[in-house]
C-alpha cells in the first residue's frame, strides 16, 4: 500500500511539474459532482497513459513518519488519517489492532475505532490532536479494546457504540464480546484482557456528528457481524465515504465467524442497506482501503446476497 502511494505521488509530481500537466490529452469529462470515467486512457498524441483522479479522496503521503518506532500515520484524504493498523492491515501499530482512523472537520475531530489497547500512545501521537469522540464500530477487542485507555488519556472524550454492545464494553464482558473465543483460538494472547470502558454511551441509528466545514458523520446500524455493529457514513463537500468496521471489506468480502452474535439474516440485511449509500471511498476495519468508486464493493456484497448467498468471508 505504502509503495503504491509513494509511486502515485511520484507520478503526480512529475505530471504537475510538466507545463500544462496532462494538457496533451483531452480532459476526461465529468458529469456533475461524479467523475464517471476512472480508468487510465491512452493519450492519443503522445501515447502516454493519462490518469484521471477524482478531486475527492486525495492521497497525501507527506504525513507518513517512519522515523519513530510505531509512529506511522497515513493521511488518506483531506479529512481522514489512518492512525493505527495491525497485522491484518498495514502494520503501523500493534499486530492485534484494527484500522483506527482520525476524521477531521474544521472545528473538531473524532476517532473511528480504538485498536486493541496496546497502541494508545501511538494513536494519540499519530492523531496529533485531541479528538472529542471515539466512534466504535463494534465491541470486538481489536476495535474496542483501546477505548478505556483512550478515555483515560482524553478526559473529555465521548465514547459511542451500538446500543447492543454498550453493556459488554462498559463491563468488559469477555463472553459478550467473544474475547474468550478469540483467546481460545489463539487470536488474542493468554495474557490479553479487555479493559472495561464505563464511559461508553449508545449511539442511535441516524445520529449525526458535525465536525465543521461540511464534514458530517452519520451512524448506520449494521448488525450481523456482531450485535451493535455500526458503520459511519462520512459526508464532506468533495466526497463521501464509509467506515465499515468488520461489516464489509473491499471486493464485497465480509467477516462471518462462529460467534454467538454473528447472525446471517441480519448481516444480509445490513449489506443490502449499505449498498444504497452514496460512497466514494471505503475505509474498513482491516485489509485494503478504497479511495474511489467504492460503491462497487458494496454492490458486490449486495448482489451476492440477492442471489441467496453470503459473500466470501475474510475470516
Ligand atoms: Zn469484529
Amino acid at each position: 500500500m505504502l509503495v503504491l502511494l509513494s509511486l502515485w505521488r511520484r507520478r503526480s509530481t512529475r505530471r504537475a511539474a510538466r507545463p500544462g500537466g496532462d494538457g496533451c490529452c483531452r480532459p476526461v469529462r465529468c458529469r456533475g459532482r461524479r467523475h464517471v470515467p476512472e480508468r487510465s486512457r491512452r493519450c492519443r498524441r503522445r501515447g502516454r497513459r493519462q490518469q484521471h483522479r477524482p478531486p475527492g479522496p486525495v492521497v497525501a503521503t507527506d504525513t507518513v513518519d517512519r522515523s519513530r518506532p510505531g509512529g506511522a500515520a497515513v493521511r488518506l484524504t483531506d479529512h481522514v488519517t489512518l492512525v493505527a493498523s495491525g497485522a491484518a492491515g498495514f502494520d503501523l501499530s500493534d499486530p492485534l489492532d484494527c484500522h483506527a482512523y482520525l476524521v477531521r472537520g474544521s472545528r473538531r475531530s473524532v476517532l473511528v475505532d480504538a485498536g486493541a489497547g496496546r497502541s494508545v500512545h501511538s494513536i494519540l501521537r499519530n492523531a496529533g490532536t485531541e479528538p472529542d469522540h471515539l466512534l466504535l464500530t463494534h465491541g470486538h477487542a481489536d476495535h474496542a479494546g483501546g477505548a478505556a485507555a483512550l478515555a483515560e488519556h482524553l478526559p473529555g472524550l465521548r465514547v459511542l457504540a451500538g446500543a447492543a454492545a454498550v453493556r459488554w464494553i462498559a463491563e468488559g464482558d469477555e463472553e459478550g464480546l467473544s474475547v474468550d473465543k478469540g483467546r481460545a483460538a489463539g487470536v488474542y494472547p493468554d495474557d490479553y484482557a479487555f479493559r472495561p470502558c464505563p464511559r461508553v454511551e449508545p449511539v442511535a441509528d441516524g445520529t449525526e456528528i458535525d465536525l465543521g466545514g461540511g464534514v458530517v458523520l452519520r451512524a448506520v446500524a449494521t448488525p450481523g457481524h456482531a450485535d451493535g455493529h455500526t458503520c459511519y457514513h462520512l459526508r464532506t463537500p468533495a466526497y463521501r465515504a464509509l467506515f465499515s468496521g468488520d461489516c464489509v471489506f473491499t471486493g464485497g468480502r465480509i467477516s462471518l465467524q462462529n460467534l454467538h452474535d454473528c447472525r446471517v439474516p441480519e448481516y444480509a440485511a445490513s449489506l443490502t442497506r449499505l449498498a444504497a449509500l452514496d460512497v466514494d471511498a471505503l475505509f474498513p476495519g482491516h485489509h485494503e482501503v478504497s479511495l474511489a468508486r467504492a460503491g462497487r464493493h458494496l454492490a458486490a456484497a449486495r448482489d451476492t446476497v440477492a442471489r441467496g448467498l453470503m459473500p466470501r468471508s475474510t475470516t
